[in-house]
């Protein structure tokens, strides 16, 4: 046996929590490794998560308005057909391209690869399977471990995954026909997202939702107007039902959902089951290492510095608590790795947006009203209509509003709410409001650009104080 090499921080995963970790780490100075079970490094993000289906996303909104709204802007477009396959493939070769870029900026950074499975040995010691039917395995050492191996979709009793009529988001980012009809079992982003992509591009979708509410986490006036405008534009949305079963047979799957204490069986040609993620914790052999995992909810439990139970051996993104989202994990990659390498690295857990990709696009940072009103904090709340906002209709796209919600006395800023065209990125100005405690004030007295969607930013703020310019 030749001899065992050694790493200042072998990171576990190349997801955005891993690969992030692993660049900044080599940037602070550390050897580092990185070991992948996935031939395509990048993580469920960069695979099967937020770049395919953004990418699924774009591609069915640029047919949607081919199709429904090229007209009104006196665009004679003929005869608007779908390619699929050659829909896939532009997706594929994003996905390509990217993950290709993640190996090259390891490589770049000096970052050694390693392909396949790996477990702890020891708290020091992990040993990596190569994937599929390669045999050996090899052995590293590390003198810190970092945990960042994400999470898998949660299955369901009675909807097991058969992978081809009932599915997770990873299949239905890939189908090979669009379903005449689309059951979604969960209303949650995932589902609202994957739901609207094979909307636009023909299915009848439904959305099952046990919750009396779709996205139950958005500010509730938010949530409502979503449901709204996705009802708007075909989405059938069942709430508070409860898919109790569902039986796939070689062309369908019936579906029984239970409601009201009344059963109903649906026909669907596809069944896409989002209810949610679990920390992907199995085959790392944690409990023989001792590192604790909540058994309530899968996640591992951290400090501030993000070290688990077992000092040497950090944790991050998906695998531990808080929302499950890409820029999450990769904050949480360079706080781990800078408190490791002696440097103050920290994540504004009240500063990070949250975005659904649906049009209008849905994007959020901070409290909700509900969430004010019941810490009792005293609040106004600001509001403008993208109807306002002169952007908006040279875009046609006046659905939606931004709110914003300041704190009663002080005028903080405590959340800001947006629904509308472009919301995805019109957050980030409110972040970093929030990031440096601005007030409300400082929205509405900070010239924005004309005519630009953020106007009914500044509009939203100024209501705060009714000086509002344009709102009625
Ligand atoms: C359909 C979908 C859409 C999404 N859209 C968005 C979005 O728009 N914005 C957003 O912020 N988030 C989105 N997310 C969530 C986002 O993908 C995750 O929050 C993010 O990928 C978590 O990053 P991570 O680094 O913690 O884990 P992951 O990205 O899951 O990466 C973990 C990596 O570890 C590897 N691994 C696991 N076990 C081992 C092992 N034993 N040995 C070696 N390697 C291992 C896995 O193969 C994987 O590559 C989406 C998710 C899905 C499913």
């Amino acid at each position: 046996m030749g001899e065992i090499e050694r790493f200042d921080l072998v990171i576990v995963g190349a997801g955005p929590g891993g690969y992030v970790a692993a660049v900044r780490a080599a940037q602070l100075g550390l050897k580092t490794a990185c070991v992948e079970k996935e031939d395509r490094l990048g993580g469920v993000c960069l695979r099967v998560g937020c770049i395919p289906s953004k990418a699924l996303l774009d591609s069915s909104e640029y047919y949607h308005l081919a199709k429904e709204r090229f007209a009104e802007h006196g665009i004679q477009a003929g005869k608007v057909g779908l390619d699929l396959s050659a829909m896939m493939a532009r997706k594929d070769k994003v996905v390509e391209e990217l993950t290709g870029n993640v190996r090259k900026l390891l490589e770049g950074n000096k970052i050694k690869i390693f392909a396949g499975a790996a477990a702890l040995a020891a708290k020091d010691r992990l040993e990596i399977r190569p994937a599929g039917k390669k045999k050996g395995s090899q052995t590293i050492e590390a003198g810190a471990v970092l945990l960042a191996t994400g999470s898998e979709p949660t299955q369901v009793p009675g909807l097991e995954f058969d992978g081809k009529r009932i599915v997770s988001s990873t299949e239905a980012l890939s189908f090979s026909s669009v379903p005449k009809k689309l059951g979604v079992v969960g209303g949650g982003y995932i589902g609202l997202e994957l739901g609207s992509v094979w909307m636009r591009l023909g299915s009848a979708v439904s959305v099952i939702e046990m919750m009396p509410k779709v996205a139950a986490t958005l500010d509730g006036q938010v949530g409502r107007t979503l449901q709204r405008l996705l009802k708007k534009q075909g989405m059938s949305f069942h709430l508070g039902a409860k898919v109790s079963e569902a039986k796939a047979s070689s062309k369908s799957v019936k579906a029984t959902v239970e409601a009201d204490g009344k059963t109903e069986a649906f026909t669907f040609d596809r069944l896409l089951v989002a209810v949610g993620r679990r920390p992907l914790t199995r085959g790392l052999n944690l409990e023989e290492i001792g590192v604790h995992i909540d058994e309530k909810t899968g996640h591992i439990p951290v400090d501030s510095a993000y070290r688990t139970n077992v000092e040497s051996i950090l944790a991050v993104g998906d695998l531990i608590a808080g929302p499950m989202l890409a820029h999450k994990a990769s904050a949480e990659g360079i706080a781990a790795v800078e408190n490791l390498a002696g440097q103050p690295g920290e994540v504004n857990y009240d500063a990070i947006p949250a975005v659904i990709y649906t049009w209008p696009e849905v994007a959020s940072v901070g409290l909700t009203e509900e969430q004010v009103k019941e810490r009792e904090i005293p609040y106004c709340v600001g509001s403008f209509p993208f109807s306002g906002a002169g952007r908006a209709r040279c875009m046609g796209e006046t659905d939606g509003f931004v709110k914003l919600i300041a704190h009663g006395r002080t005028d903080r800023i405590l959340g800001v709410h947006i629904i509308g065209p472009r919301a995805a990125d019109m957050i980030a100005e409110c972040v970093l409001a929030v990031e440096f405690g601005a007030s409300s004030e400082d929205i509405a007295r900070t010239v924005h650009g004309h005519p630009t969607f953020s106007e009914a930013l500044m509009e939203a703020a100024m209501g705060i104080r009714e000086c509002s310019i344009y709102a009625s």
